[in-house]
């Protein structure tokens, strides 16, 4: 597996590749790599002929305060395991190469990115959205796999491609979990001891909100968010809930009345960790 740092060398490798007929596939990561991510490159392995990950840590998803400096690095063991799991190339560009000193042009998702995260971290998703879509300009991928983990992330890049005519195929990968059921995350690595004992409730709390709705039939989004809220207070003393929320899975707009199509969204501090987590009301996993 190789290594390229350049934009510009990137690019040309691809449209070397394009050139030749080959598929590509691409995933966009920050790196400090854990199963769910090796999960997705071997996806994309599926999907297309040449894989290329991206480890970019993109400082225009940081809100101030947050965690840009502090965020886990391992690029090395990153390297070792994306070539391990079928990735062709790893796109490792340094913030100078991605944004000119004087970048001035970003990509607003309105909408879809006003609730949730996009709430809680103005300015997250414009972020996302503008390093996604100039990896998709210097990677020109066919197909680019996104954890589901990510909901609302996934919701605003597939309306991103589909606004843009951006012709990539997005393809969303379920969530990877420990065996305790907490989502994988670069982030747990910030848990202490205890708080990894009590991360698993993020999860459970989730199923047991899907269980009201399918069990008892309750499809009051307001009843089911104050369930929910009472669970983690009960069993995550000491954590601050940033939101529970039952949103449409497509546009990410809160409901009131629940359906199969519903998603259920948390995102919780446990100590200083930010821990994010989603469940569909239609589906079983
Ligand atoms: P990140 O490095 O955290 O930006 O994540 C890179 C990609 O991996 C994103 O598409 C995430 O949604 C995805 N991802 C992160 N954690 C998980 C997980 N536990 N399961 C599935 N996908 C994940």
């Amino acid at each position: 597996m190789e290594t390229i740092r350049r934009a510009e060398k990137m690019q040309r490798r691809c449209l070397a590749w394009r050139s030749e007929g080959l598929r590509i596939g691409l995933v966009p990561t920050m790196g400090f790599f854990h199963d769910g991510h090796l999960a997705l490159i071997r996806q994309a392995g599926k999907l297309a002929d040449r894989v290329v990950v991206s480890l970019f840590v993109n400082p225009t998803q940081f809100g101030p305060g947050e965690d840009l400096a502090a965020y886990p690095r391992d690029p090395e063991k990153d390297a070792v395991l994306a070539a391990e799991n079928g990735a062709d190339v790893m796109f490792c560009p340094d913030s100078a190469e991605m944004y000119a000193p004087d970048h001035s042009t970003w990509i607003e998702v309105a909408g879809v990115s006003k609730h949730l995260c996009g709430a809680s971290r103005p300015g997250h998703f414009r972020g996302v959205a503008t390093v996604v879509a100039k990896l998709f300009w210097i990677c020109l991928p066919h197909a680019a796999v996104f954890g589901e983990k990510d909901w609302q992330q996934l919701a605003v890049i597939r309306r991103m491609v589909r606004d843009l005519n951006i012709p990539v195929e997005i393809v969303g990968h379920p969530i990877v979990r420990e065996a305790d059921g907490l989502a994988m995350s670069s982030r747990n690595a910030y848990l202490s001891p205890d708080e990894q004992r009590l991360a698993p409730y993020v999860q459970t709390g989730l199923v047991m909100a899907r269980e009201l709705y399918r069990k008892q039939s309750l499809d009051s989004a307001v009843e089911i968010e104050a369930r929910l809220t009472a669970y983690y207070e009960k069993h995550l003393p000491g954590s601050r809930l940033d939101y529970a929320s039952c949103v449409d899975g497509s546009s990410i707009e809160p409901v009131d009345r629940v359906d199969d199509t519903t998603v259920l969204a948390v995102a919780l501090f446990l100590g200083r960790t930010r821990l994010i987590d989603n469940i569909r009301f239609g589906e079983d996993r």
